[in-house]
Formats: C-alpha cells, structure tokens, sequence
C-alpha cells in the first residue's frame, strides 16, 4: 500500500508521490524561541517527527528543515524587558527547545536555520517582490505585500482555505505578527526600525528595520530546499494567514508552485479545555517531566491520536501511556531472555505480517490508533505464545527485530534501551564487536572505559549484559 496524506492544497487524501524520488524535501515550521515551548506546540512538533520517521519507514531519503524565528515582536519585548541582548534571550530558549526535542526522542532536523542568518536572503526576496509590483513601499519605511495587486495578476490568494473576500478591508495593513483571524490584509515584509527595537534592527536597501514573520520562512524554505518542494508541515492554527502569506510571497517571487503537500495537526486540548495559565491546564514539556512523566510516555500520549482530530491531552492519559508502554516492555523482556544472542535476517523481517500491517496503518494518512492496535495485539499474541512455551528463540529474534522497525517509527523505545544512555551502548556494542573479530586489547580497553563510566558488563549463559556497578 502507498502512502497516503491528506493535502490541504487539494482538500483531500492523496498518494505521497515527491518531486524527485526517494529524496523529500520537507519544512516545518519550528519554534518562536521566546518561552519553553508548550504540549500544543509539542503536538505539532512530534507530528513532523512522526511524517519523518514514516517517509524513511517507506524508503524515502527526507532532507528535514525546522526553522528557528528569533526576531519577532514577542521576542523583541523579550528583549527589552530583560536587557538583554538578542542572541542571549533567544540562545537561551532555542537550547531549551533543543532539549526537550531529545526528551521526545524526536530526531533532530538535518537543517536548523535561524531567520537572523538569512537576512540577506529574506531582502533579496523582498526586492524581488517589490520589482514584480506584488509588494509596494509604505510611508514609514516598512514593506508590504499587496493581495490586491497579487490577485489582479491572476493568481489566487487562498489556496489552502476559502478566504471571505468581501471582508477584504482595503487599505488596511496589519504590522503586527499576530492577526485577528478574520481580517485579511496585506502584510508586511520588512518592518522599518521603530523606537521599541532597540538594537534590534538591520540595514536594508528599504532602510533600516528588520523582516516580517512570513517571509522568514518563503526565504529559508527556498534557499535550502529549492524554489519548489514537497512538504510543509505545521499546526492548523497557521493555515492562515502565515502559510497563505508563505505561498503568495514564494509563488509570487517565483511564478512557480512553491509546494506540492501541505500537512497541519490539529489542535490540543488540555483537560478538556484550551489551554491557558489562569486555568492551571497549561503545561510545558518541562512541568509534565516534574510531575515524574518521562519524555517517552508523553511522546506515547501525543502519538495516540490521529494528527487532524482535535486531541484532549490529560494526565490520566499519560497515566494510561505509563501502563501501555510497561505492557510492551514487559513483553519485550520476556521476548529478549527467549532470544538469548540469536538475531534475525533482514528478510525475515521484511516478510513479517504484523510488519506489513503496521506500515499499511501508517500509509493511510498516519492511522496512529489502528498502528497502535496493530502493536497491542502483537503484545497480545507474543504474551500468550511465551505463557504456553510456544515461542522459540528464532521466533523471539525475529519478534524483536520487527520491534526495532515498528518502534523506528514510533521512538518510544523500550525501558531498558531507556536505561542504558546512548553512548554506554554503543561502547558496549564496539566491545562485542572486539571479541567477535579476537582483538582483546581493545575490547580490554573499551571494559575499562565503560568501568570508568559506571557500567560493568557480566558475561551470562545467553551472552554478554550490561549492568550498573
Ligand atoms: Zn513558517
């Protein structure tokens, strides 16, 4: 089975086919490092790392862009309010958000661009704009777009949402990055120094100021992907204006179709409601983890909902997420001690049906409930198998492996991986490999590297384990 997404360009569900395959440009719109980021925004950002891990499930090679807005009017207040300097507030945020990616078990993009760096990138844009007529100059020195101008050249402003024209209020131009929801206006591009910038503000060929929000992202998005790829993702609540705004300005520099499949989540709610701190229902990655949930036990709960259905997150949810992942884990211990050493072919594994069925789970427009299942009845299976001693040792390595492909996807992991940091892991996995090929010395070596770590390894009857001294 292909795989299927639903496109917001087109409305509709339609088979994944990228520009130049096996390789898929994709952009995501990333964090406003102005604050710890929150569950909402966590949704979304795990959303891009689900599409990611499914592209590569599927074969595809994905180039993954995540940018990073640190100019923007919160950020600017940020920074006045704290006296700081532009890079020390935002550096601090963006390593934050970094973090708690890692917290997630999100796989870090290949490209992180800050707009700060871009800036002669987003002019150069502008410029163009403004010499193909579709942006004009304001009195004060800032840049807009004009919808009007863009729409008499025959093109559609519009094209992920029906957008009420009537409503159009001419004339109007909205400066600041946040939009009331039902007014349409132009936008703008580069924002001419004012008093409350501070030192916050660069040279330009328009005059001194610095870029909007939206051409941010048509710069960043063209300059690493090229003119036109194939995915953009974010939450719903950008549909419009930002991505609308993102496509007229590309397409309207370009006079070529910007991107071929728009995918948005849907929103969160927290107990029931939206979030807000005079609720006490507002939680960053960072108070759910004080309250003694792990990264992956929040990435389960996230994972559990389809992406366009609105998803009420609640901490019984992430009670049951503790449950869910203790059932697998579980299994999984009693699957490893069957398997002993054995390992598996990757053939076998490519045949394996509960494989397929996963991968066909994910292919229809990431059906994250029916993949679930599709795990929960393995577990099912796996545990009745191991109670009636029908389970043999290659039956076992073959189960395992097809964890490792389900769970290349899933990124929740199992307890004792979670146990075991990275790098003791892959110390442990250098000194097997030593003693397979009789270069003693070295796995010597690595043993007392690893001592040195805290981490002994104790050879059982069913081969080597890594304990804690
Ligand atoms: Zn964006």
């Amino acid at each position: 089975m292909g795989l299927k997404l639903f496109n917001t360009l087109a409305r509709s569900l339609q088979d994944f086919a990228p520009l130049a395959p096996p390789g898929v440009g994709m952009y995501c719109c990333g964090p406003t490092v102005y604050d710890f980021a929150h569950i909402g925004n966590w949704r979304t950002f795990v959303l891009g790392d689900l599409v990611r891990r499914t592209l590569e499930f599927n074969g595809f090679q994905v180039n993954h862009v995540m940018n990073i807005t640190d100019v923007e009017d919160k950020i600017i207040k940020g920074v006045r309010e704290t006296g700081t300097t532009l890079r020390d507030f935002t550096g601090k945020y963006e390593s934050a958000f970094f973090e708690d990616m890692k917290t997630l078990n999100c796989l870090e993009p290949q490209h992180k661009p800050r707009a700060t760096e871009f800036i002669p990138d987003i002019i150069s844009l502008i410029d163009t704009l403004l010499t193909r007529s579709f942006a004009y100059r304001a009195a004060d020195g800032s840049v807009y777009f004009s919808i009007e101008k863009y729409r008499a050249a025959g093109c559609t402003y519009g094209k992920l949402q029906n957008l009420n024209f009537e409503e159009l209020r001419a004339g109007e131009r909205v400066k600041s990055d946040e939009y009331a929801k039902e007014s349409i206006a132009d936008f703008a591009l580069w924002k001419a120094r004012s008093p409350e910038d501070g030192e916050v503000f660069w040279p330009s060929p328009f005059g001194e100021g610095r870029p909007g929000w939206h051409i941010e992202c048509s710069a960043m998005s063209m300059k690493i992907l090229g003119q036109g790829f194939d995915l953009h993702l974010g939450g719903e609540d950008l549909i419009f204006p930002h991505h609308e705004d993102e496509i007229a300005q590309s397409e309207g520099a370009t006079g070529k179709p910007f991107v071929k499949y728009w995918l948005h989540g849907a929103h969160l709610l927290v107990e029931g409601k939206k979030m807000s701190k005079s609720l006490g229902n507002f939680f960053t990655l960072r108070d759910l983890l004080a309250k003694g949930f792990t990264g992956r036990e929040i990435r389960r709960l996230l994972l559990s909902a389809h992406y366009r259905e609105t998803f009420n997150f609640t901490l019984e949810g992430l009670q049951g997420a503790k449950t869910a992942l203790a059932r697998i884990d579980e299994c999984l211990a009693k699957v490893r001690e069957i398997a002993g050493s054995l390992t598996t072919s990757a053939a076998a594994v490519a045949e394996n049906f509960t494989l397929q069925k996963f991968g066909d789970a994910l292919s229809d427009d990431l059906n994250m409930s029916a993949a679930w299942a599709v795990v929960f009845e393995w577990v099912s299976e796996l545990n009745r198998r191991v109670a009636e001693y029908s389970l043999s040792a290659g039956d076992a390595a073959a189960a395992l492996s097809a964890w490792q492909k389900m769970d290349s996807v899933l990124g929740v992991g199992t307890k004792s991986e979670a146990e075991v940091p990275a790098d003791i892991a892959t110390l442990f996995e250098a000194r097997q490999t030593a003693r397979k090929t009789k270069d003693f010395k070295k796995s010597d070596a690595i043993r007392d590297e690893l001592k040195s770590k805290g981490w002994t390894v104790e050879d059982t009857p069913k081969g080597p384990r890594l304990k804690k001294i």
